[in-house]
Parts: C-alpha cells; sequence; structure tokens
C-alpha cells in the first residue's frame, strides 16, 4: 500500500506561529516523504493557521488547518476532536508529531479514534524500503527499533531529535478543515509560573551546566563554601542562559544534613535515575564523571568538564575537554569576562 505522510503540528503560545518542535517534525516529514517518494501533508492547530503556515513557504506540501480560539489552549477534548479532524481529511497512513506535553495528551486517542496504532518517543525514523522508527528504553540504554503494518500509524518524535525546518515567511494556501467542537468544562482562568529567571531547568539552552558535589565539599583550606557556590552557579546562569543540571550527589544532599544549593531539585538531576535532556554543549563542574551521572549525557554532543580530579570519568574518555582546575576559580574568572563583555 503506498504511503502517504502527515505531519501534525501545533503553534506555540502565541497561537500564530509553529512551536520549534513542529518545525523539528516537519524536517522529519519532508526527509520520510522523499524517501518513500510519498505525498507530503502538513496539518496546524492554531488560533491563525494561516499566520502559522508562512513558515512552511517551501515546504512544498499540501497545507490543512483547523482555526479559532478554541485551539489557544490545550484541552484534550477539543485537541483530540482537531486532530482527529486533521487526520481523517488527510487520510494519511502515516502521521508524525511532536512528542510535546500537548500532543502527546491527545495522540494516543487520536489513534485509537482512527483505529490505528501509535509509537511515542521515537527519535529516528530510518529503513531501507519501509518505515523503522527506533525509540530508546531503560534509560537510554537500549535501542528498540519498531515496524508495523496497521495504518494510520502514529509517530511522536521527541523535541531536539531533528533539526527544525527554516523558510523565508510567506502566503501559503492553507485548507480549512472544519471541527465539530464537543462542550468544553473548564476554562483557564490563568497562568502560574516561576518568577522570570527563577526557573533553572531551559530545554532550549544551547548549554548545560552541570553542578557536581565538589560545590558543597570541604575545599583545600578546609572549609566548605556554599554560598559562594551558589553565587557562582546563578551568576553564570544568568549571564549565559544556560540551563542547570546536577549530579544525583549533590541534590541528595539536601536530606543527608549536608551544605545544599537551595535553588538545585531532584528535578535538576541527569543521569541514570534522572534526566536525559538535549543541549548542543555541556559543561561539568566539579563532578566526578560517573557512569550513572554520564549516562544521562547521550545527547549532549560537546562535552568539556572541570575537575581537580585527573583520574575522574571525564578524563577518561567521556568528556572532549577537561580542566584539572579549581572550578571555583574558574567559574569566577569566567563569570568576571561575561561581566565585561559589551
Ligand atoms: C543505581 C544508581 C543510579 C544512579 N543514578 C544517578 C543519576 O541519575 N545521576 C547521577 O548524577 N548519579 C547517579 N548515581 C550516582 C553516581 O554513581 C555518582 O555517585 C554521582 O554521580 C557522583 O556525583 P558527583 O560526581 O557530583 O560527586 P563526587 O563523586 O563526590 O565527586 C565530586 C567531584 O568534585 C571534584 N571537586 C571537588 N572540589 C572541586 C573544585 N573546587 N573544583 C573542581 N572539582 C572539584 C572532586 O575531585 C570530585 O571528582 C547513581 C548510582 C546508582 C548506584
Amino acid at each position: 500500500m503506498p504511503e502517504s505522510i502527515l505531519v501534525l503540528t501545533h503553534a506555540d503560545e502565541t497561537g500564530s506561529s509553529l512551536a520549534r518542535s513542529s518545525l523539528e517534525v516537519v524536517t522529519a516529514g519532508k526527509e520520510l516523504a522523499a524517501r518513500l517518494n510519498a505525498p507530503l501533508m502538513i496539518g496546524i492547530l492554531a488560533v491563525d493557521p494561516i499566520s502559522a503556515a508562512r513558515s512552511l513557504a517551501i515546504a512544498d506540501a499540501r497545507v490543512l488547518g483547523v482555526s479559532g480560539d478554541a485551539f489557544m489552549q490545550a484541552h484534550y477534548a477539543t485537541d483530540a476532536a482537531a486532530c482527529e479532524a486533521l487526520c481523517r481529511s488527510a487520510g494519511a497512513t502515516i502521521v508524525l508529531a511532536p512528542q510535546t506535553s500537548r500532543m502527546a495528551r491527545v495522540a494516543a486517542g487520536v489513534a485509537h479514534r482512527l483505529g490505528g496504532s501509535i509509537d511515542t518517543h521515537i527519535t529516528s525514523i530510518k529503513g531501507d524500503e519501509g518505515i523503522e522508527a527506533s525509540r530508546w528504553f531503560y534509560r537510554q540504554r537500549i535501542e528498540a527499533v519498531a515496524i508495523r503494518s496497521t495504518r494510520p500509524w502514529l509517530l511522536l518524535l521527541e523535541c531536539g531529535a531533528y533539526p527544525a525546518f527554516e523558510s523565508e515567511a510567506a502566503d501559503v494556501i492553507v485548507e480549512h478543515v472544519a471541527v465539530e467542537l464537543p462542550a468544553i468544562r473548564t476554562a483557564v482562568t490563568g497562568t502560574c509560573a516561576p518568577a522570570h529567571g527563577a526557573q533553572t531547568i531551559r530545554p532550549d539552552a544551547k548549554m548545560l551546566f552541570v553542578a557536581g558535589a565538589g560545590w558543597t565539599k570541604k575545599q583545600p583550606d578546609g572549609q566548605t563554601h556554599a554560598a559562594e557556590a551558589g553565587d557562582l552557579i546563578l551568576g553564570f546562569l544568568q549571564k549565559t542562559g544556560a540551563s542547570l543540571g546536577s549530579s544525583k550527589s549533590l541534590v541528595d544532599q539536601g536530606g543527608d544534613g549536608q551544605p545544599v544549593l537551595p535553588f538545585l531539585t531532584h528535578m535538576n538531576q541527569v543521569g541514570q535515575t534522572g534526566s536525559t535532556p538535549r543541549h548542543p554543549k555541556g559543561l561539568a563542574t566539579c563532578c566526578h564523571g560517573e557512569e550513572p551521572h554520564v549516562v544521562g549525557w547521550r545527547f549532549i554532543p560537546e562535552r568539556r568538564a572541570i575537575s581537580l580530579d585527573p583520574n575522574c570519568g571525564w578524563a577518561r574518555g567521556k568528556a572532549d575537554v577537561v580542566y584539572i582546575a579549581d572550578a571555583f576559580k574558574v567559574m569566577a574568572k569566567v563569570n568576571e569576562l561575561l561581566s565585561a563583555k559589551p
């Protein structure tokens, strides 16, 4: 059966431009369509899909859209109805969508309504002839490749796995798809978010800065310097916009009654029992680089580390560059140079 591909996208918080994760899936859709010589369609879920579609000017795809204020906020009932309508209208055999919380919430339900199958957390779609979708299990240690004959087959792609599609902005014809909206029982009355700058986990940051337990350990003067460590780390984050990760030892210390960095939680923990973030670069500081930690760095291609220990895991082939140095001194100098930058 010849394949046809629908890329399901949604707008960002403006309601009128596509989220970056959606543009990444457009790239994946284009690659797959070219390889299979299959028609490509792009479905847009947005308040204003005509504005959102302007970033798809050279996508060379049929564009379908649902529109209206109902799609400003993510509601299961309205989003699922919209995705179902877009899928039915496109009639595609393969549906690609971003693994965002908005899509992840409704995609399985939509697959069920369509009588199809779904696989999530996909990181690549390959295959010489057919479609082989890969994802990782067991904290990114086992890679599985899925092949399915059920159609439609919905695949949610992990954010950061493909480059975002880029195009000059221009008008694109958007075919309007009507959606029969179900009754909405909930209303969004506002959002509560941490104060600007207080959020240290920044998935879109270009750099991951990892703090290890060394920051709160006794230093050569026999004293701990947790307050100074906190200032250096927060100063660096504020100047660079980097995302803050931590080793398990450091975030566990609160429970052990040792000095803590108050802005760190277990949400910052990177590794086997923590997260596996995606950033182009990473800098580990005061961290030993043990395997259960470094396994969380699988998707960090460029790695540097600052450690006093010339025998640490980073020095044993886990980082590209290791500075055997005192991170207090190095980061103080780095912050000074960043402050001097115009
Ligand atoms: C089942 C299991 C799951 C685990 N999961 C995770 C996980 O998800 N994530 C994780 O991180 N760990 C995990 N661990 C723990 C992991 O094995 C390590 O114990 C932990 O990563 C060590 O943290 P650390 O390197 O910060 O601390 P340490 O091992 O204490 O290392 C501190 C480092 O700081 C250096 N240092 C001290 N002062 C300075 C200074 N001034 N300048 C520069 N360097 C300095 C020291 O030389 C040392 O190398 C797991 C362990 C197990 C058994």
